[in-house]
């Protein structure tokens, strides 16, 4: 398998240079040069293995079958349900696809668990080490953490906003007890944060000698990874189900349009939105307009601009990534991205519908889900439900569980009275110790730290 730019200007690279790379030269995002069909599932069972099935097409000829498929063993063994995520009926027609039972409890663990462990086979073939470099609000450091946390080819140093990040939130990133993993505690908010990581890839000397690598939602292996539960989910239907999905940056849902494309029985997606609504207006209004970021009870969905809509946007343009650069050069400049009508035609009716959810109606759905079925559900599960319910119909309709209640204790707690408590794998998080370092927002003393606990072969 060859992967172009969404861009059209960088190279094409095989799996393994892209995955290490992330972001293509041309600013653009890697996507297959051909979809593959699906492969044939008949007689798989285990999860691990559906997801070696589903995978090994995108990945050859760099990673073998067997490799894939003990990654993919070793990756979903470290989750706490047999079922790796387990599908849950809450009604006649609605479905729970719980993806929070990994390591860090959120969604992300079931995309960084198997590339963490690629990552560290690619580099060990290769003779090489990397330097993970992120910035974090929340859920996406830990999980990144704990999927490199083995590693010995990787060290990760995540910066997150000093008191800005929940106590749960931190503590699953400062209490890792791995030689690579470090985190530091940024005296400035999360746009600080980001902006220092930018800084550190922008300035080439630095990215060269650090060998700096980053995981984050744009990277091709984590959207591959999460195509598989779209497919394992839906081929158990005897009717193709809608998929509703609490979408950020456009990823997860993203990988259930490639599922689709590539033959999966699924009749359509709803896309869930807090507050920050620019997908839902796209979809409904075909108003594609960024406004300010509203922090929300859903953190991880509060996003302006989806950095993964781009790989959909260079289909609609029918691969044309000159066209798509262009289009996003004016959205930058503009803020406003328009699209032709038979653009949405192919693309977006019929496949897409959308619902947005302000905070109060997010406890209120925690709520009426608790009182209805017993269970507690998360915040960023609750727009989705919401939406799921509004305009579910006649149809099976399966809504993604992306975060586990006990992440966001506070917002269920005063939607339901009822204290969600930590899985026993966690339980003792808050007497664990806690390791981390306090640095003002200055890109000098960043990049010493980093380069002090780098661990790169000059
Ligand atoms: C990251 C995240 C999302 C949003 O996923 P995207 O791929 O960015 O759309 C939703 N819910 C939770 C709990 C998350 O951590």
């Amino acid at each position: 398998m060859r992967y172009v730019s969404s861009r059209g200007e960088a190279a094409e690279l095989g799996f393994a240079d892209v995955l290490l790379a992330g972001l293509a030269n041309d600013g653009g995002l890697y996507v297959p040069a051909t979809w593959p069909a699906l492969p044939d599932l008949t007689g798989l069972h285990g999860y691990a293995d559906i997801a070696a099935a589903v995978m090994a097409p995108y990945v050859a000829p760099d990673l073998s079958v067997e490799t894939l498929s003990a990654l993919c063993h070793d990756a979903y063994a470290a989750f706490r349900h047999p079922a790796v995520v387990p599908l849950v009926q809450i009604d006649e027609r609605q479905w729970l696809l719980e993806l929070f039972h990994g390591p860090t409890l959120a969604f992300k663990d079931v995309a960084l668990q198997v590339v963490g462990r690629m990552f560290d086979h690619v580099l060990a073939e290769r003779g090489r080490r990397v330097t993970i470099v992120g910035a974090t609000s929340g859920d996406t450091g830990s999980a990144a953490i704990d999927g490199v946390k083995n590693c010995e080819n990787v060290d990760i140093v995540i910066l997150y906003p000093a008191g800005r990040t929940s106590d749960v939130q931190r503590r699953q990133m400062t209490t890792v007890d791995s030689h690579n993993v470090h985190t530091i505690a940024i005296e400035g908010n999360f746009d600080d944060c980001q902006d220092l990581v930018k800084a550190m890839f922008g300035d080439a000397a630095f990215r060269d000698e650090l060998q700096l690598s980053a995981v984050n939602s744009i990277n091709w292996a984590r959207v591959l990874a999460q195509i598989v539960y779209y497919v394992s989910a839906s081929t158990t239907f005897a009717e193709a189900p809608t998929f509703c999905v609490p979408t950020g940056n456009f990823g997860n849902v993203l990988s259930g349009w490639i599922a689709r494309r590539n033959g999966a029985p699924i009749h359509d997606f709803i896309v869930a939105s807090n507050s920050n609504d620019i997908l839902t207006r796209f979809i409904n209004d075909a108003d594609m307009s960024t406004r300010d970021v509203i922090p929300t009870l859903s953190p991880s969905m509060d996003i302006q601009v989806s950095s993964n809509f781009e790989r959909l946007l260079f289909e609609m343009n029918r691969r044309d990534g000159g066209l798509t650069a262009e289009q996003l050069g004016r959205f930058r400049a503009t803020g406003q991205l328009h699209l032709e009508a038979d653009q949405r035609a192919d693309f977006i009716d019929g496949k897409f519908r959308a619902a947005k959810f302000d905070d109060q109606q997010t406890l209120d759905e925690i709520g009426r889900v608790y009182t209805a079925t017993g269970l507690l559900i998360d915040p960023h599960t609750a727009t989705a439900t919401a939406a799921a319910r509004a305009l579910g119909g006649d149809r099976q309709v399966i809504t993604l569980s992306t975060a586990h209640p006990a992440k966001f204790p506070d917002a269920v707690e005063r939607a339901t009275g009822v204290r969600p408590r930590l899985p026993a794998h966690l339980s003792d998080l808050f007497e664990r110790p806690e390791r981390t370092s306090t640095l003002p927002n200055d890109l000098a003393q960043v990049q010493g730290f980093v380069r002090s606990v780098a661990r790169v072969i000059a």
